[in-house]
């Protein structure tokens, strides 16, 4: 009997969005869900593992600054399992493009003519700020974003060095860890010490937290927020706005002709019910 080369696999490189499984893309469910093995990072939600029932899953990130797997080994684990016909998820929170190694994968993949495929997904670098009520452009306020990593002092403070200190918003990840050291680098590089700043931790997360004030507030040791939440640092005058609605609690009435109302937090109806209209 003839037999039949072995299929070859696939690997794609997925975005989880920054935390909450309603922000993953149509996509990112569906290679999930088709998938055999998932490599996944720190970040990515226990919800989010569960839509891949049939695949064995990994986590391959950093835990207690250490490093589960190098970089290196998890390209030879992806190619392994490819070669073996295996449908391969590398999950990674966010983009799989923003600050995610997901390029030096992609190289590797293709340099060892795996085929693959990338799946963009909602990055905190965006998302976080606009949960936080925080546009990061806005006519008259910003017309440019830089987004930048701050975990390497030296790399941030060249930067900036350059940057105009109006008119643009500096979204900051890997930054909260040293966001006093952050502030005062933008107060020596001239910027004004009362430019908005923001820290917005756990986006999308149940226990989202955001901390607002100015520069110079960071600079003095203000900001801090529950440990374990990863965070970003937003600065600019956008950094003040807080575009979000008021806290809705909705009351679901039992009754099925009622509709249910709507009440913001302080207790004021927003929406009443249709005979009262
Ligand atoms: N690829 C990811 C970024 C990875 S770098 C993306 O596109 O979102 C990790 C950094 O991202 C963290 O240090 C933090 O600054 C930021 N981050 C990731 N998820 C976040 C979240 N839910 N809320 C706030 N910041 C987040």
């Amino acid at each position: 009997m003839p037999v039949s080369p072995p299929a070859i696999g696939r690997v794609s490189l997925v975005g989880a969005g920054p935390g909450d499984p309603d922000l993953l893309t149509r996509r990112a469910v569906t290679r999930l869900r088709a998938a055999d093995l998932v490599l996944y990072d720190a970040l990515v939600d226990e919800r989010v593992l569960t839509l891949a029932r049939r695949a064995q899953r990994f986590y391959v990130g950093k835990r207690a600054g250490r490093h589960a797997l190098t970089q290196q080994e998890i390209h030879v684990v992806m190619i392994r399992a490819a070669r073996r016909g295996r449908r391969v998820v590398r999950l990674k929170g966010g983009d799989p493009f923003v600050f995610g190694r997901g390029g030096e994968e992609a190289q590797a993949l293709q340099a060892a003519g795996i085929p693959y495929d990338v799946v963009p997904g909602v990055s905190s670098v965006l998302a976080g700020p606009a949960l936080a009520g925080i546009p990061v452009t806005h006519r008259g306020l910003a017309a440019s974003l830089l987004v930048t990593t701050g975990h390497d002092g030296e790399a941030f403070a060249a930067q900036i060095g350059s940057l105009p200190s109006t008119g643009l918003t500096l979204v900051v990840a890997m930054g909260y860890e040293r966001r006093t050291a952050i502030a005062a680098t933008l107060i020596a590089a001239g910027w004004d010490a009362e430019t908005p700043a923001a820290v917005v931790a756990g986006a999308s997360w149940p226990e989202q937290q955001v901390w607002r004030g100015s520069v110079a507030q960071l600079a003095a040791g203000a900001g801090a927020r529950d440990d374990g939440q990863p965070a970003l640092l937003v600065f600019g005058q956008v950094a003040a706005l807080d575009l979000q609605p008021p806290a809705m609690a909705v009351a679901v009435t039992a009754d099925p002709e009622q509709e249910p109302v709507a009440a913001a937090a302080d207790g004021e109806v927003l929406a009443v019910r249709r005979s009262e209209r």
